[in-house]
């Protein structure tokens, strides 16, 4: 294959799909080469005996700025979640609803509020003013240790599968803003639903199982020793495979476990999210088939939960652990999938998103772990050509 196209895009997950939609509606021709066989990078999905399984928990935030610029999203048939998260007490879990969405839960949500609340520690707001880059850590600290203990810990380590909480304060106070502003939800045919639609409206231009193995400017090699001359290249690979084409060294990112487990009975009251503690390896379960009854087939004898977890911890650990966090007979609990996603959130690494003559880059690790932060690099990378090539921007507000 000898193609030339304006921009060639290498890898197809969120970061590079992002930029190719901006591309197209700006008439720039490209080409993206995935060395999968399919869009969405770390989005992915599979389907096994009638279950929709994503590749660990994910959900979409229906508040990310950057989702609701485009409008192939609009069309995603979408289930959300209810407004509040369950919180782990022994025995049962304790639901703290958000009363701005479900009326009649204030009274509730207040009492619950009453027993997370203490006086917090001043000293801690001292410390985070005089901090530069705060940390989540710090950003958590500033919290009565209660609430820390029972919300902001739990979900962070969950949202981030960092225990330590190192990332930027930033990030957590962008989430917290998405979740109290919008809803949560479960694309009907799972995560991968959402790069999906996006890639059809790419398609003829994305060619799958076409790995690049070397970039120089102006020049991409594939894996099957074709050349591929591009005016820009935009490499919107994961930080591993950033490194092995580039021959850099860049920092490990992190790895998250999860489990997929069917019940025979309903776990969970409302479809919210539920809270491990701190203690506990399991981070957060989810409940799959009461979230999108699609995941289960609209079987009602089936209830899929997933949970996210610490990805070092053997499975029987998991499979304990996780009994006791959803306070359910071990054997009423079928476990479908134990498995540990690796490469699946950056580290806060934030690396120059321009490396050469008319080579970008792309990715989530270079603004926020996130689908968020994948699409906004992606945007970005796109705009860097089309101001170049000074063709009007539609649809686009061009920072900086
Ligand atoms: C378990 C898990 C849960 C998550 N939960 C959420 C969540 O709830 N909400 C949220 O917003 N985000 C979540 N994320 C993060 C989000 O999925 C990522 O931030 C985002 O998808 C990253 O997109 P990307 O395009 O930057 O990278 P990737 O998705 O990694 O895409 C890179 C692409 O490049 C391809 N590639 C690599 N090397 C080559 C090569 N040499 N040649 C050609 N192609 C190549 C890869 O195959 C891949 O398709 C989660 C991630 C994981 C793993």
């Amino acid at each position: 294959m000898t193609e030339s196209p304006t921009v060639a895009i290498v890898g197809a997950g969120m970061a590079g799909l992002a930029a190719a939609h901006y591309l197209a509606i700006n008439h720039i021709d490209f080409e993206i080469y995935e060395a999968s066989d399919k869009p969405g990078g770390r989005v992915a999905t599979k389907h096994v005996d009638g279950l929709t399984l994503d590749q660990g928990f994910q959900i979409v935030l229906e508040d990310y700025p950057e989702l609701r610029r485009l409008t192939a999203v609009s069309e995603l048939p979408l289930n959300r979640l209810y407004p509040g998260v369950y919180l782990h007490d022994t025995g049962n879990p304790l639901l703290l609803s958000d009363p701005r969405r479900i009326p009649g839960t204030k009274r509730q949500a207040l009492r619950t509020l009453a027993t997370l609340l203490r006086i917090p520690d001043w000293r801690s707001a001292g410390r985070y003013l005089n901090k530069t880059q705060p940390t989540i850590k710090d950003l958590g600290a500033l919290l009565p240790q209660p609430l820390h203990d029972a919300v902001f810990g739990p979900l962070f380590r969950g949202i981030t599968a960092d225990p330590d909480l190192t990332g930027p304060a930033d990030f957590a106070r962008f989430v917290l803003k998405r979740l109290l502003n919008g809803y949560a939800s479960l694309p009907t045919g799972g995560m991968a639903q959402l790069p999906a639609i996006i890639a059809d409206g790419l398609s003829g231009h994305i060619h799958y199982l076409h790995r690049a193995v070397s970039v120089a400017s102006g020049q991409l090699t594939l894996e099957d020793g074709s050349n591929v001359q591009a005016d820009w290249i935009i490499l919107a690979v994961e930080p591993p495979a950033l490194g092995s084409l580039l021959d850099l060294n860049l920092p490990p990112m992190r790895s998250v476990g999860y489990v997929h487990a069917l019940s025979r009975r309903r776990l969970f009251g409302v479809p919210a999210v539920l809270l491990a503690p701190l203690g506990s390896p399991i981070y957060t379960v989810a409940p799959m088939s009461d979230i999108a009854a699609s995941y289960v087939n609209h079987d009602p004898e089936r209830h899929l939960i997933t949970a996210s977890c610490d990805p070092t911890v053997s499975p029987g650990e998991l499979r304990a652990a996780l009994t006791a966090a959803v306070n359910c007979e071990p054997e009423n609990l079928e476990f479908i999938e134990l498995g540990v996603v690796k490469n699946a959130l950056p580290r806060n690494s934030r690396t120059v998103s321009e490396i050469g003559q008319h080579v970008l880059l792309a990715g989530d690790y270079l603004v926020s772990p996130s689908m968020n932060g994948a699409i906004e690099s992606g945007r970005k990378a796109a705009e860097r050509v089309i101001r170049t090539m000074k063709r009007p921007a539609k649809e686009l507000t061009i920072d900086g």
